[in-house]
């Protein structure tokens, strides 16, 4: 690296030429036409251009230590003011020119101009970068100034940028009107126009995307050569026999996704399917037919789900349903007494072509499970990609199928789950009303009980529900243990109310579960841990109090639970939105009850990070794409990506030369190689 730059590099965290040219702007700011301080109204957030007459430092408290300026253009006076920063002193000289950012406040009586002052640059004499008409504006740390780091990109522009590849094939720059490489760098830091910067920053989220696809192509690519999937050739019936016993019949499309995961089964490759089914579409059934396909050609099949109760549920209702069948239905959790899962083990060893339900806690166990031929994951998106991972080692190469009621926007679905075939569950049961969505502030929490009340005298159930957040888990908890005690008293008093919650032991839970489900219950207090998969039809009445703190897909799970049967049903949220995002979300619940849309709007409110948990998640960070707005790219570079893999499988085409070598190492160190 340039030795008079390393100090500046070095203080942001760049160690390499690589890291410092890929080091963009967090904005850029037009300072073609700057305001004047005649012009300033109260209230602007303004950025202007000044000169600085006077300068005071003062101390008027202990901790308070204020910098007051005048400052001035060719139309008036201003004075500035910065809030505790004394280093400002070594800094700033009388007779400085200043780009100032801050807020303005006009006085009523006196008309005297302020400017709070939230950045301000000093504009250099020799060097005219601050006013640049699109003048880049970079993430700084303490001790280093805009000017400088423009400085010091400037000069690596100039003695690296010439000894930078392309990468990518010149033929596909050329088709896909893709910025080269060196131009795109250069103009992020220095753009000429608006249009030359656009399309720097296009080439730049081509890249972002396109190697991520390219490694994701090729991985799926390897997963069919590398393992083929057991053929799952029926000897039975036992899937047919499954549908026939069912009250009801499928919908066309459980049985069209049914039909996909037949057909995956015979492909000899390993299935990877993600099934996105709205909460309530009938997801469980064409999970039971595909355990049942594995089963009936010889294999045995695990359902894993992220809760106990939701674990339990399964095992109770499919060890119901597979009895008749004659097929062996297991349940394995995470806290079993020691004794009872030695029972649990031993039975399994003697038996075979069986299903094994379990929660998380079956990936991290060390039981083996012979002849594993389907490995069925609900309620995906709570699992990481790790955990995927590790459960295929668990058989050899089972069939994966991936359940998920989350619907997942497009773009993150071919990102974090871009190896991943999809099939979409996109009709409803019959007979289903659409869920009425109210609004209401905690003043009329009595109303809405009023309204459940008469519910219940014609029968049906609700359910009541109390934000439980992590950090502040134990006062929530009491908080809901109180409001069920004071719900039991006063406006339920003579009803017969239950309370769960994720601290209860696991058996306790399943008691009141069963009472909820029975109808012993008719209220039933909980916390989220009724979020995910919970199915008792007769409950049509769902509370949410505190709405305001629940993530959007959580409000939408919630109300996933009632509308189950065929009575109409109501989702109440009680809150108090404070924030715009809190508002928000409760307007989108109010507007729709298309899962889709619901999961569009979280993913612009919350970013993508959010919405996955980034860590747990797999999702790459991206520097300069987003996932919302570039949609169009991404889908042009998955294309493009996907089609040389096709062609090209283990890239050993000359032209894709470099691009090999990104994906067997970094594209940093592939950029910083060429500059050495
Ligand atoms: P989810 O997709 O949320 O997992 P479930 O599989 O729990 O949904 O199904 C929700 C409810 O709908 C269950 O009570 C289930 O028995 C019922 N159900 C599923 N498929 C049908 C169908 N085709 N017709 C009528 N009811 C159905
Ligand atoms: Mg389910």
């Amino acid at each position: 690296m340039t030795n008079q730059y390393d100090k500046v590099f070095e203080k942001l965290g760049l160690h390499s030429s690589a890291d410092a040219l890929y080091f963009f702007p967090r904005l850029y700011e037009d300072r073609r036409n700057l305001p004047k301080i005649m012009a300033l109204s109260s209230g602007d957030m303004a950025l202007i251009k000044v000169t600085l007459k006077t300068l005071v430092h003062d101390n008027p408290k202990p901790k308070l230590t204020l910098t007051r300026c005048i400052l001035e253009d060719e139309t008036g006076l201003i004075s500035g003011i910065w809030f505790n920063q004394p280093y400002l002193k070594k800094v700033l000289k009388v007779g400085m020119s200043l780009i100032i950012k801050g807020k303005v406040d006009i006085n009523q009586y006196t008309r005297e101009k302020q400017i709070s002052v939230s950045e301000f640059e000093i504009i250099n004499s020799k060097d005219d970068s601050s006013l640049q008409p699109i003048t880049p504006i970079y993430p700084l740390t303490a001790g280093v100034y805009q000017s400088q780091v423009r400085a010091a990109i400037k000069k690596l522009i100039k003695d690296k940028v010439p000894l930078m590849t392309d990468p990518l094939p010149d033929a596909l720059v050329k088709t896909l009107e893709l910025m080269p490489l060196k131009i795109a760098i250069t103009q992020m830091h220095i753009p000429s126009s608006d249009d030359l910067l656009k399309k720097a920053r296009t080439r730049h989220v081509f890249d972002e995307f396109f190697y991520l696809q390219l490694a994701l192509a090729q991985r799926l690519s390897d997963q069919n050569t590398l393992y083929p999937g057991p053929i799952l050739t029926p000897q039975d019936h036992l899937a047919e026999t499954y549908i026939a016993q069912l009250p009801y019949t499928l919908t066309a499309a459980q049985k069209r996704v049914i039909r996909e995961v037949a057909s995956d089964i015979k492909s000899g490759t390993a299935m990877n399917r993600i099934i996105q089914g709205d909460v309530g579409s009938g997801k469980t059934d064409v999970a039971a037919m595909a355990a049942l396909f594995a089963i009936q050609s010889g294999y045995n099949a695990t359902l894993m789900a992220p809760t106990e109760i939701l674990a339990e549920q399964h095992y109770i209702k499919l060890s119901a349903r597979f009895a008749s069948l004659g097929v062996p239905v297991y349940l394995l959790k995470g806290k079993m007494k020691k004794k009872e899962r030695e029972q649990t083990i031993a039975q399994l060893n003697m038996s075979q072509n069986y299903l094994i339900v379990g929660t998380h806690a079956l990936i991290e166990d060390p039981i083996v499970i012979p002849n594993l031929g389907m490995a069925i994951i609900d309620e995906q998106h709570r699992f990481g990609v790790m955990q995927r991972q590790i459960l295929k080692k668990k058989g050899h190469s089972p069939h994966c199928l991936f359940l998920t009621a989350t619907p997942i926007p497009r773009s993150l679905m071919l990102t974090v789950y871009g190896d991943l075939e999809k099939s979409l569950i996109d009709e409803m049961p019959p007979g289903r009303t659409p869920i009425q969505t109210a609004f209401l502030r905690p003043s009329k929490s009595e109303d809405v009980y009023q309204f459940c009340r008469n519910h219940i005298a014609q029968g049906r159930q609700v359910y009541i529900v109390f934000p439980l957040v992590e950090e502040s888990e134990k006062l929530d908890l009491q908080a809901a243990i109180n409001a069920f005690e004071d719900l039991k008293q006063t406006a339920f008093n003579g009803y017969s109310v239950g309370l769960i919650h994720g601290k209860m032991p696991p058996s306790q839970k399943q008691d009141v579960m069963a009472q909820f489900k029975n109808g012993t219950l008719q209220i039933l207090v909980a916390t989220t841990v009724i979020e995910v998969g919970i199915d008792v039809p007769n409950a049509s009445l769902m509370v949410i109090h505190h709405a305001e703190r629940f993530g959007l897909s959580q409000l939408h799970q919630l109300r996933g639970r009632v509308g189950r049967g065929p009575y109409q049903s109501y989702c109440f949220l009680i809150a108090d939105p404070k924030s715009d995002t809190s508002r928000q979300r409760i307007k989108a619940m109010l507007d729709t009850t298309d899962g889709f849309k619901i999961a569009e709007y979280d993913l612009k409110i919350r970013g993508p990070g959010d919405m996955l948990g980034t860590r747990q998640s797999g999702l790459p960070e991206f520097k300069v794409a987003n996932l919302v707005a570039d949609q169009e790219i991404l889908l042009t570079a998955r294309k493009v990506a996907f089609h040389i893999i096709k062609n090209d499988p283990d890239l050993s085409d000359y032209t894709n030369r470099h691009i090999k070598k990104i994906l067997t190492q970094t594209h940093g160190q592939f950029i910083q190689d060429q500059l050495n």
